[in-house]
């Protein structure tokens, strides 16, 4: 099945294949049909399964058959229209047609360019993201063009509500975003207070990683019919992302064998998860030195430093990103080759969001967590969760010099390849496990031993 057949607009299809897809990922093979009948849709899928697209296309889709009715005024130009009469502008609230709520500002931020990207072709279309953090005046100029599409953060939002700048009378889609995050973030008052605000005939469109519990009974109330759609949950295998873990002696242990590891050669980008905001700024600090380029992430960044140091990391100026939990979802850069959790999350289910960091549009992944060895019972609950085993690596020459618990080095011969989609912007020069470039013998690397098969198999892909 390709992007044709499913119906789209020309306009789409182009946008689509602009961005280098041949054919739907599976959550976008079931989610978009249904959509574009109208139903509601409460959508469990794994994050960088192309969720983006399975509403955002359909939506567009809406957008782009509808015959223009409205009397063509923004806001903005009936302010204008007034003042050239002399008379008083008359303030009006926006009014959008479509609302996605996300939990972070990273992934609005992600969604506005995703859609800004399959819009391209169409005429009328204007996206706006409504976060904290950002000025009020630029937020309010953004409102005052009467975008369609809103894309915001829940506690913004309704700061603009409360002060009357949005009206949602004539809303035609709510789709929530990561739901199960906005509500592991406390969000849940604030999504009911939206909820209530808007038409009771919208489509609504649930995605979460899971459907159970909590989040599963908000998807009930909220939805009307819904369509069922499961992709995967949140412990789904990341097939295409090997994993492993090093055991560590101690702090200096650690920072030798992150070191280490993140001069291997075979390195597009690397993202190291830490367990505090502190440790990030030392860490990235410390890479920055021993000649890295590193930057650090995390929630006490004004959201403009945080802009830009995403923005360093999508062009490539920055090689290593060094972050909390607050970059463990939604974050989609497709060139990070590698996760290293430097301190393991403190919840199983946010491991399995950091790993998918890596091994984005298809591609293959590597997700090394170093271990102290008083955590072997945390990898043992990341394993039940995962329902995987995770090997046990060691470097020459940085082994643990205590016994890593009774574990042993496992192989990871339970990796097999991902699936094959091909993402037009991989680069065909880049670095590999297999041809690893002049850096690598320059800098005398060495293999480590179990290493090795995790490795080859990252390679043959
Ligand atoms: P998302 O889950 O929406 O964050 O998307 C994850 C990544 O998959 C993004 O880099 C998208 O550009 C990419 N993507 C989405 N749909 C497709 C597709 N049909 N084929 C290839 N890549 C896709």
């Amino acid at each position: 099945m390709n992007f044709e057949t499913l119906g789209l607009h020309q306009a789409i299809l182009k946008a689509v294949s602009d961005s280098g897809y041949t054919e739907p990922t599976p959550v976008q093979l079931q989610a978009i049909p249904a959509a574009l009948g109208g139903s509601d849709l409460m959508v469990s899928s794994q994050t960088g399964s192309g969720k983006t697209a399975a509403f955002m296309l359909p939506a567009l889709h809406r957008f782009a058959s509808e015959t223009q009715v409205s009397n063509g005024k923004t806001p903005n130009q009936e302010k204008q229209a007034a003042r050239a009469k002399g008379e008083r502008a008359r303030f009006k609230p926006a009014q959008p047609k479509m609302l996605v709520l996300t939990p972070t500002r990273e992934l609005a931020l992600q969604v506005t360019n995703a859609t800004e990207v399959y819009g391209k072709h169409m005429r009328r279309v204007k996206v706006a993201a409504i976060l904290g953090g950002m000025p009020y005046p630029k937020q309010l100029q953004l409102l005052s063009g009467n975008p369609e599409i809103l894309v915001a953060t829940p506690g913004r939002l309704i700061d603009h509500m409360d002060s009357g700048k949005i009206d949602f009378s004539q809303l035609q889609m709510l789709v929530l975003d990561e739901a199960d995050r906005m509500l592991d973030m406390g969000f849940i008052d604030d999504i009911e207070k939206i909820v209530a605000a808007t038409p009771e005939a919208r489509q609504t469109m649930l995605f979460s990683a899971t459907l159970d519990g909590v989040v599963g009974n908000m998807a009930k109330r909220i939805t009307r019919d819904p369509v069922v759609v499961r992709i995967a949950t949140a412990s789904t295998k990341h097939e295409n992302i090997s994993q492993c873990v090093h055991f560590v002696d101690d702090l200096s242990h650690k920072n030798k064998l992150l070191d280490h590891l993140l001069r291997d050669s075979s390195i597009d980008q690397a993202m190291v998860f830490t367990a505090t905001k502190r440790d990030a700024d030392m860490i990235a600090d410390r890479l920055n030195i021993a000649g890295f380029s590193a930057a650090a992430l995390h929630g006490d960044m004004h959201q403009g430093a945080r802009n830009r140091t995403l923005n360093s990391l999508r062009r490539g100026h920055v090689k290593i990103l060094v972050a909390t939990d607050v970059a463990a979802r939604g974050l989609d850069v497709p060139t990070i080759t590698h996760v290293v959790n430097y301190d393991l999350p403190k919840f199983a289910e946010d491991y399995v969001h950091r790993i998918g960091r890596t091994g984005r549009a298809g591609r293959n992944g590597l997700a090394i967590s170093l271990v102290n060895h008083a955590e072997g019972q945390n990898v043992k609950r990341i394993e039940r969760f995962t329902k995987q085993l995770i090997p046990v690596n060691v470097i020459e020459g940085l082994e643990p010099k205590k016994s890593p618990a009774s574990r042993g080095a496992r192989k990871s011969d339970d990796w097999k390849p991902g699936d094959k989609r091909r993402s037009n912007a991989q680069k065909p020069s880049q670095r590999t496990f297999a041809n690893p470039g002049p850096q690598a013998k320059k800098s005398g690397f060495k293999h480590g031993r179990s290493t090795e098969s995790a490795r080859r198999a990252f390679a043959s892909n």
